[in-house]
């Protein structure tokens, strides 16, 4: 089967880092409770531009380039490699393709991944990810972003929304349906792809 799955605060605790670093480098106090969705921007009033500028640059960080996965994910990920194809597909723009790349084969080597694949603007336009998943014939994806998983839902599309010990305040008390499965640790992404 082929699986995707997310980077940001699904392998690494992203959001809280990118806050820790913010507020460090901007002189802001805003806190990870207060991020009620993954618009960020919004979150620290910026502009997306330049809400972008900084996300970008976090990623050329220690903050970023020092974060540690969350407990099993990196077991229970290569335990997964054993019967299934595995994609990475990230929100994250083309000018964080290098730093991506360097964390992810810090952790799980080169060449882990089928592919890493990038979502990027291409005039004003970008491919979503459950456009991706269709094209690519994915049957389950592991993201904790809500609006993702309801749109890879309705192609129906298996999802598991991850929710790190129930932290999130951006999935948390969300509607799903029959195609998507809350979990809240990777040994229960494990559990729930096992009974699949
Ligand atoms: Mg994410």
């Amino acid at each position: 089967m082929r699986i995707a799955i997310d980077i940001d605060d699904t392998i690494f605790p992203t959001v809280k880092k990118f806050i820790k670093y913010h507020n460090h480098k901007y002189k802001t106090s805003k806190k990870f409770k207060d991020c009620k969705n993954l618009h960020a921007h919004k979150l620290f009033n910026l502009d997306f531009e330049i809400f972008l500028e900084r996300w970008t640059a976090f990623t050329n960080t220690d903050y970023h380039n020092l974060m540690k996965p969350y407990p099993n994910s990196i077991e229970i990920i290569k335990e997964l490699k054993k019967n299934n194809e595995l994609y990475i597909i990230t929100a994250r723009n083309k000018r964080m393709v290098k730093s991506t790349k360097t964390l992810i084969e810090n952790h799980f080597g080169k060449n882990f991944f089928k592919r890493i694949i990038h979502l990027d603007y291409k005039d004003l336009k970008r491919d979503e990810k459950h456009e991706i998943c269709k094209r690519l014939n994915i049957k389950l994806i592991v993201d904790d972003s809500l609006e993702t998983v309801l749109a890879c839902s309705k192609e129906q599309i298996n999802c598991i929304l991850f929710n790190y010990r129930n932290t999130y305040n951006w999935n948390r008390y969300s509607k799903t349906n029959k195609f998507i499965k809350k979990a809240s640790s990777w040994k229960d992404v494990e559990k729930k792809i096992i009974i699949e």
